[in-house]
Formats: C-alpha cells, sequence, structure tokens
C-alpha cells in the first residue's frame, strides 16, 4: 500500500501555541498561551443572532454575505476610517479573517510567488501561503522599537515579490504601525506594484490615545489594498467565524468565488447578530473594550515586570512579549516549559513568532482574560522571585 499524505501535511504540524496549550491543560496551569478573549459577547450581537435564527436566516446566504451586514461593513469602515466602500462589490464576509486571508492568497497569489512579511508573525500568515508555495521574505523587527527602514523593505524584495502582509495592531508584538510607516509601506509597494494584504483584526484593541490607521487610507493605496478584519475579537466571537476582506470590485469578485468555493458563505444568523452589533454599538463600547485591555495591559506587564521578565509594552493588541533569558534554559521552549512548570503559567515561546534567533530570547503571554484568571497568573508569576 503506498498511501500517504500530501507533501505540505508537515507543514500544519501541531503548532507550538497548541502544544503550550496541551502542556499547560496536563498540569492544570492557567493558558496564556491562547489568544481567546474571556470577555462577555455584547448584547445585540447574542440578541441579532438569536433573532435571526427564529426569524429563518438559516439557509445559504450569498457567497459574499447578506446584504445587512455587507452594508453594516461598509458603514463602519467609512465611521471609523473614513474608507467609501461600495457594500455591493467591495466586501466579502468569509470565516473570519483566517478565511478572508486564505480567499485572498488563492485568488490573488501563485506557487513561487513571494510575499514580504515582518517578523515577528502570526503564524497562520506564513502556513497559508507556504501551503499553497508562496514564499515568505522576512523583515526582522526587533524589540523594544520594532522600527523599520526602507531598506529593510528593499533588501527583502525579489523578482518575484508580489505583496506585503501588514498585520497592525500586531499580534505578537501589539505594535501600532505608524502612519509615516505605513506611507513607507504604501512607497515600496507602489514601486514595485504590490498587493498589500493587510490583516487588521485588533484595530479597535490601541492604547495611549494612539489611533489606528487603515493602510488602504493612505494616498495610491485603496486600488492595491486587501482590507482585512473581522469580528472574533471585537465580539469576543472567535467561535462564530465571521470576517471580511474590503477591496477593489476587480478582486472582490475573484476573492469572493474562492470565499464560496472554501466556505460557501459565513453562518446566516452569526451574520445578523455582527450587523446588529455594528449597527447599534455605540463608541462607548469599542472604547470600552480598549480601555479594558489597556487596564490589564498595564497590571500584567507590571507583574512581568516584578517577575524578573522584562514586557516590551504593547501598543495595541492584547499580548505582551516579555524578555525571557533570565529564565533557565537554552531555547524559548525550554525557558517557557520551565516558567510553566515553575509557576502554572503557560505562555508561547518566542521561536513560534521568528524564523531567525531573536524569538529565543522572547515569550508571548495574552493577557485578554477574565479579572480573577489575570490576578491569579500575575500572582503566580511573582512568585518566580
Ligand atoms: N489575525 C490575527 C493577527 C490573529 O491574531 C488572529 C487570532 O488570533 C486572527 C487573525 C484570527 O481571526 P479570525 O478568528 O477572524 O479568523
Amino acid at each position: 500500500m503506498s498511501l500517504k499524505v500530501s507533501r505540505r501535511r508537515p507543514l500544519v504540524a501541531q503548532s507550538e501555541i497548541r502544544n503550550m496549550t496541551i502542556e499547560c491543560a496536563r498540569v492544570g496551569g492557567i493558558n496564556l498561551a491562547q489568544g481567546v478573549c474571556d470577555l462577555p459577547v455584547p448584547l445585540p450581537v447574542v440578541r441579532g443572532a438569536a433573532e435571526a435564527m427564529a426569524a429563518g436566516y438559516n439557509i445559504y446566504t450569498r457567497f459574499d454575505g447578506l446584504p445587512a451586514l455587507r452594508q453594516a461593513i461598509a458603514a463602519k469602515q467609512e465611521r471609523f476610517t473614513g474608507m467609501r466602500v461600495d457594500p455591493d462589490g467591495e466586501v466579502v464576509v468569509s470565516g473570519g479573517a483566517t478565511g478572508a486571508f486564505y480567499a485572498a492568497c488563492l485568488a490573488l497569489l501563485d506557487e513561487g510567488d513571494e510575499v514580504v512579511v515582518f517578523e515577528p508573525y502570526y503564524g497562520y500568515h506564513i502556513v497559508t501561503m507556504a501551503s499553497l508555495g508562496i514564499k515568505p521574505a522576512f523583515v526582522t523587527l526587533e524589540p523594544p522599537h520594532w522600527r523599520f527602514t526602507a531598506e529593510d523593505l528593499e533588501r527583502a524584495v525579489t523578482a518575484r515579490t508580489r505583496a506585503i502582509v501588514l498585520n497592525t495592531p500586531s499580534n505578537p508584538a501589539g505594535k501600532v504601525f505608524t502612519r509615516e510607516e505605513l506611507a513607507l509601506v504604501a512607497d515600496f509597494a507602489a514601486s514595485h506594484d504590490l498587493f498589500v494584504f493587510t490583516d487588521e483584526i485588533y484595530e479597535h484593541f490601541v492604547f495611549d490615545g494612539r489611533a489606528h490607521v487603515s493602510p488602504a487610507t493612505l494616498p495610491g493605496m485603496a486600488r492595491r489594498t486587501i482590507t482585512i478584519s473581522g469580528f472574533s475579537k471585537v465580539y469576543a466571537v472567535t467561535g462564530w467565524r465571521l470576517g471580511y476582506a474590503i477591496c477593489d470590485p476587480e478582486w472582490a469578485l475573484p476573492i469572493g468565488h474562492f470565499n464560496d468555493l472554501v466556505y460557501v458563505c459565513g453562518p446566516a444568523p452569526l451574520q445578523m447578530g455582527c450587523a446588529r452589533g455594528l449597527a447599534e454599538l455605540g463608541d462607548d463600547y469599542y472604547a470600552g473594550v480598549s480601555a479594558d485591555h489597556q487596564h490589564k495591559r498595564d497590571l500584567f506587564c507590571a507583574a512581568l515586570a516584578d517577575a524578573g521578565l522584562t514586557p516590551h509594552v504593547p501598543e495595541g493588541a492584547y499580548y505582551a512579549l516579555a524578555d525571557v533569558t533570565s529564565l533557565p534554559g537554552a531555547t524559548a521552549k525550554e525557558r517557557a516549559l520551565h516558567l510553566l512548570a515553575k509557576t502554572g503559567v503557560a505562555c508561547v515561546p518566542g521561536s513560534a513568532f521568528y524564523r531567525g534567533p531573536v524569538g529565543e530570547t522572547l515569550a508571548r503571554f495574552c493577557f485578554a482574560k477574565e479579572m480573577d484568571v489575570l490576578e491569579d497568573a500575575m500572582a503566580r508569576l511573582r512568585r518566580l522571585r
């Protein structure tokens, strides 16, 4: 018998986040490895979905989503970023931001293409592309400032480069790209005629008075940018699997067709729930969740510092990278396992976010937890000292 798995199968072997989650469960620890937010789902979102189910929104929707949700996404994009979006042709509702990114890669990139990616990276971006035969070219950002120059971008380019991926606010560094940095990316994309795939899933979580700038709003960027975001984080509905891509209709149609092929459509009643959330939740809701995460960031980063794990204080999202070189071990993984054994707190080794050696000095902690869980984790970390 010569049955065997595909050549791409090794690419999706157990991720470090899943490994740490399993290790954490084994020792009954506190899981700060997984990026799952414990916050409650806003009532209009839950009610909108429940009412839609009762009202018969239970069948396939159009491949790019229900009109109510596409219209609400277009209105939201204008409200928060000033972008003018046509809900009929420029929005594709998908299976989370993950689905939108996959459908966009399928629709716009070919095997053998290269894509510029900043590291530390979000693993799904890399593995999604690798599974399609697309090669990442890394621009390495280092703590504490995570800065880059136009020359850094140029060094990553070859004749096969077709796109750049931009995750702002970023996971895991919590970097919020400034307008100046985005202008560098815009110039770079224009001069090499690249697509810009964004991942703005943490767009509402920005701290210390910073503003999220949507890359598509920069001059010259509208046509080349595939703006990707979703509801998992902002409404704490990671299990609903709803996100979207916004882009020029010339790209939205093929993205929609691949979205249809892989997902058919987003879950119909849940689409209505998210549409209701977008329509009814006011600025106070968004400011509230951001302030809540900022408060937890401050508490948690203080605990990391007390534990001797110097934090690289994030500007957005809900993760903190910390310097773990004070822990015993030769690699980030050994250090993370030591921390788990000693304190019962699980984190992700920084090597999960870097190809190069920088990751071995770092670990990522998710602080979007209920207060009692976070307090328990902080008390355990402080006992390290
Ligand atoms: N993009 C980033 C950067 C993330 O950190 C995550 C989840 O951790 C996702 C996308 C997943 O988004 P979704 O649940 O909408 O697929």
